[in-house]
Parts: C-alpha cells; sequence; structure tokens
C-alpha cells in the first residue's frame, strides 16, 4: 500500500519556516511515490545512488531539481554531470577538480556544498572542520571555474541526546560563518547549510539549517 507521502509532505513543510527548503530524499522510493509529492508542488529531489538517479531522471518530470547526496565516487561524476543541480556531499579537492572538468565539458557551472564530519560514528566520509579550513586554505578551489561552493552540508549523530544533536549543528553554524567571512564574504551563492533529517529537522531548522534533508518521514521506510 502507498504511503501517504502528500499527507506527509504537506505536515513536513508546515513545519518548514519561510526560508527552508525541503531536498525530499527519494532513494530507494519507486517513482510513483516521486511523482505524489510532485504533484503537491516539491521539485527538489535527493538520490544518493548514480544508477538508481539516472533511471529515475529518464522517466520524471525534468523541471526536478536532482541533488546528489551520496558519497559520489569520481568515475561517476561524469554520468550526473549533465543535468544535477547540486553535489552535496564534496569531500576532497580530487572531487572536486573533477566536478570542474565534468561540468566544463557540459559548459555549465555545478553546485556543490562540502561535506563536513562532526558526527561522532566512524565514517570515511567528510572532512572534520579543520579538514575543511586547510581545503580552503590551500587556495587550489579558486581556480575551478565551473563549480561553485554553495555552502556545508553534514549530518548529526543519531543519538537521542538533543543537546549533542543540537551542539553538531552549532559547530557546523559556527564553521559557516568563519569561512562566509574569510573566503565568501563577497560570493552571495555561499548561502547554504544542508541539515537535518526526518529524526532532526526540526532541531536543525531551529540551528540554522537552509535546507533540510528528509526522506523517511515523507516517504515510509525505505526497502534495500
Ligand atoms: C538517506 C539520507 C537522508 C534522509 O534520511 P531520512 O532519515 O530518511 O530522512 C538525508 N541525508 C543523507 C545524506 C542521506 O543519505
Amino acid at each position: 500500500m502507498m504511503f501517504d507521502v502528500k499527507g506527509n509532505l504537506k505536515q513536513v513543510l508546515a513545519k518548514l519556516p519561510q526560508g527552508v527548503r525541503l531536498v525530499a530524499i527519494s532513494k530507494y522510493h519507486p517513482n510513483e511515490y516521486i511523482e505524489a509529492a510532485y504533484e503537491e508542488g516539491q521539485r527538489i529531489f535527493g538520490e544518493s545512488h548514480e544508477q538508481e538517479l539516472r533511471q529515475k531522471v529518464e522517466t520524471l518530470p525534468k523541471d526536478i531539481e536532482w541533488h546528489f547526496i551520496g558519497h559520489l565516487q569520481t568515475n561517476k561524476v561524469k554520468y550526473i554531470a549533465p543535468y544535477i543541480t547540486m553535489i552535496e556531499a564534496v569531500d576532497s579537492l580530487k572531487l572536486l577538480r573533477e566536478i570542474d572538468k565534468q561540468a566544463a565539458k557540459n559548459e555549465r557551472v555545478i553546485d556543490v556544498l562540502l561535506e563536513l564530519h562532526i558526527a561522532e560514528e566512524e565514517t570515511k566520509y567528510g572532512l572534520t572542520p579543520d579538514a575543511c579550513r586547510q581545503l580552503l586554505s590551500e587556495g587550489q578551489w579558486r581556480e575551478l571555474t565551473h563549480v561553485r561552493i554553495c555552502g556545508l552540508m553534514m549530518m548529526a549523530s543519531y543519538v537521542e541526546d538533543e543537546q549533542q544533536i543540537r551542539n553538531e549543528f552549532r559547530i557546523a553554524k559556527n564553521l559557516f560563518d568563519e569561512l562566509k567571512d574569510r573566503y565568501f564574504a563577497d560570493a552571495p551563492w555561499f548561502k547554504e547549510r544542508s541539515w537535518g533529517m526526518s529524526h532532526d529537522y526540526p532541531i536543525a531548522v531551529e540551528e540554522g539549517s537552509t535546507m533540510v534533508r528528509v526522506g523517511t518521514s515523507i516517504f515510509g521506510p525505505r526497502v534495500y
């Protein structure tokens, strides 16, 4: 039976203040779920697997803005470069360079976010705050004219402790402000703070998120 996608979407949107955008995370969910959200006016969707995304892009409406939210291997960039609206989880100069190269081939500029790793969970992905500072201070990214760094993305720890989640969002917000001052004061596009998922987006919004990535609360549990 189909989840009440439209009702759920409305409930999530009702909790978002003006200026906070919703990326509906549709990974592992069928086209009919995405179409239901689309009929309600949702246009930004997020996916984390290149092949799944490719199939959806081919069959779903062309005015959907797709965000790539998962770990992206450099050899997959060429497949999404022609159409992707935003690549949210960039965590190395190598990946940034490849996005720049493929964007240039497609004669476009691709918007990206730098992925932070602040949560306590061990993961190979994401930049620690210091690694993020270092990447920007080294300056090679300035030569990449076909990528536009639009802000930061992060996932808080998956814990019950609300204070811990809140603190992690605050660390991310403080780093955003620091980087904005230091590197992007003259870059109005550096404005996105992508944090907040189904279990923590109301907290994320209180802590300065501009973009929440919500899947389960809209589409129900994923069947892997
Ligand atoms: C899957 C995913 C989400 C959505 O998670 P939900 O708990 O289903 O809302 C958000 N961000 C990233 C990076 C994800 O991989």
